[in-house]
């Protein structure tokens, strides 16, 4: 099934399940209650946005040296840096890398990097046993299933739903408390950061001054997945580095209140190197690996190059009233919501993918949302106008051909505002017996009425009245 086909029996399966969708409004709207308590904390979150947008644009228009600079610093502590031009170089040397020094089993924390490039799936065909530590996470891997929501990875699912699937997979017993769910899922975990012979994690930011990367996380899992086995493995997007520690200082904070309404998350870490000589503990080898993975088109791509200024928050996820009503799985993708319908076209092909951006209603919500100021509606035009310029739809040229002959004609104009009735009231025949053409669009929509008397009725009788 090709992707647009799959998206629209997804988003129509999903927009009539009416009780899901409630809950999932809920849970949203409570974030943007806390969201906007949370900005608060800052004198002024506009200038705050101006300041975060302005380092992100500092760094992806610098991406070569602030990268080189931070490769330079973490090899000087004896960290290994790999440049991975694909998902397939990416994939193959982690399976390498895993081959060579005997590992068995692997630990994870949060990554969508590693979502992006299917790296669990390619881990597990090859003999590893993969675990993921975010509970988000590790919830969604028992159920087979991809992220929801790439900061809230199963948003969607209820307790009960939970509580289900951890007797069913993990033997316990059912509860409906939040905290026995949790010791449930960290029981089981424990011992794999025991175990695991390696960490994979992703990082939110790339520090080129310090050569450091850093990670953001509530649960305290990826310290324990990074640091307890033998081997470190960070696999990052290129356009994750910012060019100074200082930065931090505005994007952890900024990055916490648009993502979760926290001011600030619980385990913020900075990870330098392998272990030093004299330390007691962290990897003996540290890996990061620098993911392109297409992301050097969009580089090229000078309109749309500020895309990659994305600090991965999920606030234009979370504001975005297509996503409240078709959910995170019907887009197929691992970026999900607004800026997965940008970026994804450019990382996997805009005809394949054009669809995205058009299941936008182009409210512009999404770009008042975004800390770092990304254009992120008119993306989604520029991607449609790029699509109908790479290729263009015959129906779609025929139609707007006729349209533009009656709008450039008054007396056809004039003839079509008469035959609309007419046309009115021929269409529930045509839909009764199924040759309605307008069938897929007026399957979930009333058809709008003709105007009687039409606006231009009504503006001879105006003028007649004035004379
Ligand atoms: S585009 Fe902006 S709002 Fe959306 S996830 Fe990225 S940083 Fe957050």
């Amino acid at each position: 099934m090709s992707a647009v086909t799959q998206f629209h029996a997804d988003a129509e399966r999903t927009t009539a399940d009416v009780p899901r969708r409630d809950f999932i409004r809920r849970a949203l709207h409570g974030y943007e209650v806390k969201r906007d308590e949370s900005k608060s904390a800052f004198a002024n979150w506009q200038h705050a946005r101006d300041a975060a947008a302005a380092i992100k644009y500092e760094a992806v228009n610098h991406l070569d040296r602030y990268l080189l600079e931070f490769e330079e610093k973490f090899t000087a502590r004896g960290g290994k840096v790999f440049w991975a031009s694909s998902g397939a170089h990416a994939r193959r040397y982690i399976l390498d890398l895993a081959r060579e020094r005997g590992v068995k089993s692997i630990i994870k924390s949060k990554a969508m990097t590693s979502e992006e490039i299917h790296l669990n799936f390619v881990l597990e065909r090859h003999g590893y046993e993969v675990v993921e530590s975010d509970l988000g996470e590790f919830i969604q891997q028992l159920k087979h299933e991809a992220p929801y929501h790439f900061v809230f990875p199963c948003m969607h699912l209820k307790r009960d739903e939970i509580s289900a699937l951890f007797e069913k997979e993990l033997g316990s017993a059912p509860t409906d408390s939040p905290e026995e769910l949790t010791t449930i899922a960290r029981r089981f975990l424990r011992r794999f950061y025991i175990s695991a012979d390696m960490g994979i994690s992703g990082a939110n930011f790339i520090v080129a001054e310090t050569g450091m990367i850093s990670i953001t996380e509530n649960e305290g899992n990826a310290r324990l997945a990074t640091a307890m086995p033998k081997i470190h493995v960070a696999l990052i997007g290129i356009e994750k580095v910012v060019p100074r520690l200082a930065d931090l200082a505005l994007l952890l904070p900024m990055l916490a209140t648009a993502g979760t309404g926290q001011n600030i998350t619980c385990y913020n870490s900075m990870y330098g190197g392998p272990r030093q000589e004299g330390e007691i503990d962290g990897p003996e080898e540290f890996h990061v690996v620098l993911l392109d993975n297409h992301r050097t088109r969009l580089l090229a791509d000078a309109q749309q190059r500020d895309a990659l200024h994305c600090i991965r928050c999920g606030a234009c996820l979370n504001v975005c009233p297509i996503f409240k009503n078709i959910g995170g799985h019907a887009y197929g993708t691992t970026y999900q919501g607004p800026i997965g319908s940008v970026i994804t076209p450019h990382f996997r092909g805009l005809q394949d993918w054009k669809h995205l951006s058009g299941a936008s209603s182009l409210c512009g919500a999404c770009t008042e949302a975004c800390p770092v100021k990304i254009d992120i509606h008119h993306h989604l035009l520029h991607n449609r106008r790029n699509a109908v310029a790479e290729k263009k739809v015959w129906w779609e040229r025929a139609i707007w051909f006729g349209f533009v002959q009656l709008m450039s004609r008054p007396w056809a104009y004039r003839l079509a505002s008469r035959l609309a009735p007419v046309g009115q009231w021929f269409h529930p025949f045509l839909q009764n017996s199924g040759l309605d053409p307008l069938a897929a669009w007026t399957k979930t929509r009333e058809f709008p009425q003709a105007a009687t008397p039409t606006f231009g009725d009504y503006w001879q009788q105006r003028k007649a009245v004035r004379k």
